[in-house]
């Protein structure tokens, strides 16, 4: 079995809750892949590339991140990488019910590829993105939930 992962999501944008799961599930793979869904439907306050490159600025000193975008099914993904584990994290009992569903599709849709879950921790319990969004949104502070590269481009976006 690989112990390569895929952590894959829309990170619109990264938060330090998407930051503390991803470095607790690092120890236990070679390498995780952190992808960026397009979602030709989903509207999004960053483009895929914007995306991309703060997830980049932000693990830029870890050798075993490979940041990229994906369209399509993640396990079409997580195959072309020979990944044995989709990496998710949950904060409350309204995250289950959505998770639960999509690991299951996914194990129909590749049963050799198991969903992990790490459980998030208390204090970013109640951070998202859409939440951070509609904070800065309105020129609050937003520095406790995101990276201070993150909370660049945030103000940038507003300003516009
Ligand atoms: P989605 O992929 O559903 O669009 P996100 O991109 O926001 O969702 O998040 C990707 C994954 O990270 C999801 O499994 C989500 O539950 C998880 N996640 C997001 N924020 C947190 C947090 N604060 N603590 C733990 N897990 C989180």
């Amino acid at each position: 079995m690989s112990s390569i992962a895929v952590y894959p999501g829309s990170f619109d944008p990264f938060t330090n809750g998407h930051i503390d799961i991803l470095y607790r599930a690092l120890p236990f793979f070679s390498v995780v892949h952190v992808i960026v869904a397009e979602h030709p439907s989903k509207e999004a306050l960053f483009t895929v590339e914007e995306r991309v490159a703060m997830i980049k600025d932000v693990t830029s000193k870890e050798k075993n991140i490979v940041v990229n975008s994906f369209k399509g099914l993640v396990v079409d993904y997580a195959h072309s990488i020979k990944a044995s584990a989709i990496v998710r994290g949950l904060r409350a009992v309204s995250d289950f019910d959505y998770e639960f569903q999509l690991a299951t599709m996914n194990r129909r849709l590749a049963s050799d590829i198991e969903t992990i879950f790490f459980t998030t921790r208390g204090k970013y319990f109640y951070v998202n993105s859409s939440g951070i969004k509609d904070i800065a949104s309105y020129g609050g502070d937003v520095s406790a939930f995101v990276p201070p590269y993150v909370e660049q481009k945030l103000k940038e976006k507003f300003k516009k």
